[in-house]
């Protein structure tokens, strides 16, 4: 590729511009997210305005760049930009320099005046600088369908000059409505599931419920594997370890086999809601799906987060399992969600789950045995880690 001139690149804000009285705080959790992302470029110098965030390069590597800032949620999009001074002459000098940065051979110019008072229409502007790169290169003008596009926003401090426009992931900055716990196994749905829900501005916790030592260190690992992935969305991501196996093991002498599921998914929100109280998080996160196993019918749904007073986010629900895979493979954490080993509920499966759970039933076998005690000995041994991309795994209790 041609050497790339960008000196800066223009973030628009996107979904974000319709939020009113909120902006401020959207726009500075952007701001202080894409920085975060952005923290390993020194040289970068950032503006605030209030139709984008504008960052000169100094120097950094623009497609490094690209590859990071695209995972931050908040923003419609961004692209590279050269800013010219408003002389006409430089901006259509510019323009050749962005027209023939790349491979291309058609192109159209489309100027949006930001500053009204500047002396030339927009079409005029588009005029001039078409017939400098026509003259100047082997580009030809089409308007309906070009490989190139050029845009110029004339701004009140200078022209800026881009071409291609980057599509953002979307959604709102990562933090900007709370947290939520996500409850994080190993498999496919869960962090998908942590995915979207960080794209709706929750910041996320990960719970896992560990059966040691029928489970094994390496479906722990995958797991912490799992949330380093996803802290690329959000710097870092606690990891909540919760030592379930004393509970699971009670359950299956106390209950019915068909009930076991059941009552341990019960279990598991009522150790999730205690967490999110102590931790003050305001929704807990999961990838259950209607329909896609028998502890996902809704009668089965709704008996098990009878237990749990905490709201309760379902972001995969509705979607096919091949909708989820298409997510979980653009996020890549598809192919360490298929590694082969086994989770809690692998190890107790068992052969004919209830798909239609009786309330009474299940509080009749709950009464069978203390099972508060053991809910709090595993909130009580929770063990908590911090995760990122960025370093190693770090022990925080
Ligand atoms: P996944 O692909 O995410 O494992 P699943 O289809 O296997 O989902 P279940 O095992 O029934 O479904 O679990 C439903 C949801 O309950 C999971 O998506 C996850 O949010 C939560 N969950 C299940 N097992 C665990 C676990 N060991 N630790 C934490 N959360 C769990
Ligand atoms: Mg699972």
């Amino acid at each position: 590729m041609a050497n790339l001139k960008y000196d800066h690149i223009v973030v628009r804000y996107g979904e974000l511009s319709t939020k009113g009285k909120n902006r401020k705080e959207f726009v500075r959790q952007l701001f202080h997210n894409i920085k975060k992302r952005l923290a390993d470029y020194p040289k970068l110098d950032y503006q605030v305005q209030h139709d984008g965030l504008f960052i000169k390069l100094n120097g950094e590597d623009y497609l490094k760049i690209k590859d990071d800032l695209k995972q931050v949620f908040g923003y419609a999009y961004f692209a590279g930009a050269i800013i010219s001074s408003l002389d006409i002459e430089e901006i259509k000098e510019t323009a050749l320099t962005i027209a023939t940065m790349k491979e291309h051979r058609t192109f159209k110019v489309a100027t949006k005046r930001n500053d009204k008072s500047y002396p030339l229409r927009s079409d005029d502007i588009n005029r001039a600088v078409a017939g400098h790169i026509l003259s100047h290169s082997d580009l030809k003008v089409d308007v309906h369908n070009p490989d190139l596009k050029i845009y110029i926003s004339i701004k009140h401090d200078g022209a800026y000059i881009m071409d291609e426009k980057v599509k953002g992931l979307g959604g709102y900055p990562t933090g900007i409505n709370g947290r939520s716990m996500l409850m994080l196994s190993g498999g496919i749905d869960s962090p998908v599931a942590g995915f979207l829900t960080m794209k709706r501005g929750l910041k996320i916790e990960c719970i896992h419920f560990a059966s040691m030592p029928y489970t094994s260190a390496q479906a722990l690992e995958k797991v912490k594997t799992l949330a380093k992935k996803l802290s690329v969305y959000q710097e870092d991501i606690i990891l909540h370890i919760i030592p379930f196996t004393e509970l699971q093991l009670a359950i299956y002498d106390n209950c019915d086999e068909s009930y076991a599921i059941t009552i341990m998914r019960r279990m598991m929100y009522r150790i999730a809601d205690e967490l999110c109280k102590r931790r003050k998080i305001k929704t807990i996160t999961n990838g259950e799906s209607i329909g896609q196993v028998a502890s996902q019918t809704p009668e089965s749904i709704s008996v098990i987060a009878k237990v749990s007073d905490t709201l309760i986010l379902r972001p995969v629900c509705m979607y096919d399992k091949l909708e989820i895979i298409e997510i979980a493979k653009m996020i890549d954490t598809f192919e360490t969600s298929i590694l082969p080993y086994e989770d809690c509920c692998t190890i107790f499966d068992p052969k004919n789950p209830v798909t239609k759970p009786k309330e009474d039933r299940v509080l009749h076998y709950e009464a069978k045995f203390d099972y508060q005690s053991l809910v709090n000995a595993c909130v009580e041994n929770d063990q908590i880690v911090k995760l990122s991309y960025r370093d190693q795994e770090e022990d925080i209790f």
